[in-house]
């Protein structure tokens, strides 16, 4: 008996010393496991610091190496110029968030965001967004992401929708802003990219660019993802969005009647100029209609038209005075440069006369109460 107790003892013992030195192990691994842990939370992202001046030299450490090349290969003058430039994004999906962060990369001077929607994980389609961002705003989320690629852009989050009274204030007001360049002639950025997927949002940009006299670019994708378009606008020199509307935007239908069921977004722009599956992207110019529904528009070709009259007067004194007298004995069979020219002018100034009156009644149409 007191043989079969020993053996117990010592069994009971030695199971109690391996399952010590079991959970010694255990945790010894579980101790190590969290200071590495805390030792990568402590270190935190790598995050370089801000850089004064964009330099030249070619060394692995430089952020800007590879850009300021373009300097050296004589494609631009002076790349640093892009740290004075301001751009506008509305609308930080997929269009928007590529544009974003390339510009980001690119080193631009600021960058002003405008989206009234959060992250969620049907985003995670894109090369942007990261799903420990599901629930913030896209607007700080993009400026998380962005500061992390370059810590030199200003950044500035507008989580706002430009469709609503108070958003179109805010918005107008954030382009007014010169701050960032006080010395900057028109409104405080040089470029808005609207990158919205709607009709409203895009009738929205129109007219605070149209009243800003601010130059825009407009993008659209199709359903399919597979064609897109983009159109350059400058308020009073080319079509504006209303100046051709779309067909859903002329004939006033709700656009969003047109979504499908399951479809995610209505992207169905005017016109679908590239087209990845063929690669082929044709290109127009668009001239301002001078019958244009939006009376800010009309008022900038107006503008427009009245300076171009004037310039054409002067330059046909100058040109009166350049045209050369032929030598002695010779005579012109065919008009010369100059007087063709002259010609053109003169037929084009009474139609720009035309147009100016045509603007001049419709505009005052449009302001009458
Ligand atoms: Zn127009």
């Amino acid at each position: 008996m007191l043989q079969i107790k020993g053996i117990l003892a010592f069994y009971i013992k030695q199971l109690k010393n391996v399952l010590l030195d079991r959970n010694k192990n255990k945790w010894k691994l579980i101790r190590l496991r969290v200071e590495n842990l805390t030792s990568l939370a402590m270190a935190g992202p790598t995050r370089r610091t801000k850089v004064k001046d964009m330099s030249a030299e070619v060394v692995d450490s430089n952020p800007y190496s590879r850009l300021m090349a373009l300097q050296r290969m004589g494609i631009v003058e002076n790349y640093e110029r892009i740290r004075d430039f301001s751009v506008a994004i509305v609308g930080i999906g997929g269009v928007g968030s590529v544009a974003a962060e390339m510009l980001t990369r690119c080193g631009i001077g600021r960058l002003l965001l405008y989206d009234y929607d959060t992250v969620e994980l049907a985003n995670m389609n894109r090369l942007f967004f990261r799903p420990e961002q599901v629930g913030m705003t896209k607007t700080d989320a993009a400026v998380q992401t962005l500061s992390e690629i370059n810590p030199d852009v200003v950044l500035e989050s507008f989580t706002l929708n430009i469709t609503t009274v108070q958003g179109f204030e805010t918005f107008v007001a954030s382009l007014e802003n010169k701050s960032f360049r006080q010395e900057k002639e028109g409104t405080g950025v040089d470029l808005v990219l609207s990158c919205v997927d709607n009709y409203e949002a895009r009738m929205v940009v129109n007219q605070a660019c149209n009243e800003l006299n601010q130059t825009w670019m407009e993008s659209g994708v199709s359903e399919d993802a597979v064609s897109g378009h983009i159109q350059l606008l400058i308020p009073g020199e080319t079509a504006c969005f209303a100046c051709a509307p779309p067909l859903v935007v002329a004939s006033g239908v709700d656009e969003r009647t047109l979504k499908r069921e399951g479809v995610c977004a209505a992207s169905l722009p005017t016109t679908m100029g590239y087209n990845a599956l063929k690669d082929f992207f044709p290109t127009m110019a668009m001239k301002p209609n001078p019958q244009c529904s939006n009376g800010a528009c009309l008022e900038r070709q107006l503008f427009n038209l009245g300076h171009r009259v004037v310039d054409d007067c002067d330059a046909n004194v100058i040109n009166t005075q350049s045209s050369d007298a032929l030598p002695e004995g010779l005579v012109h069979e065919l008009p010369n440069a100059d007087v063709y020219e002259q010609q053109q002018q003169q037929q084009w100034k009474e139609e720009s006369v035309d147009d100016l009156e045509d603007l001049k009644r419709q505009l005052e149409a449009l302001n009458a109460p």
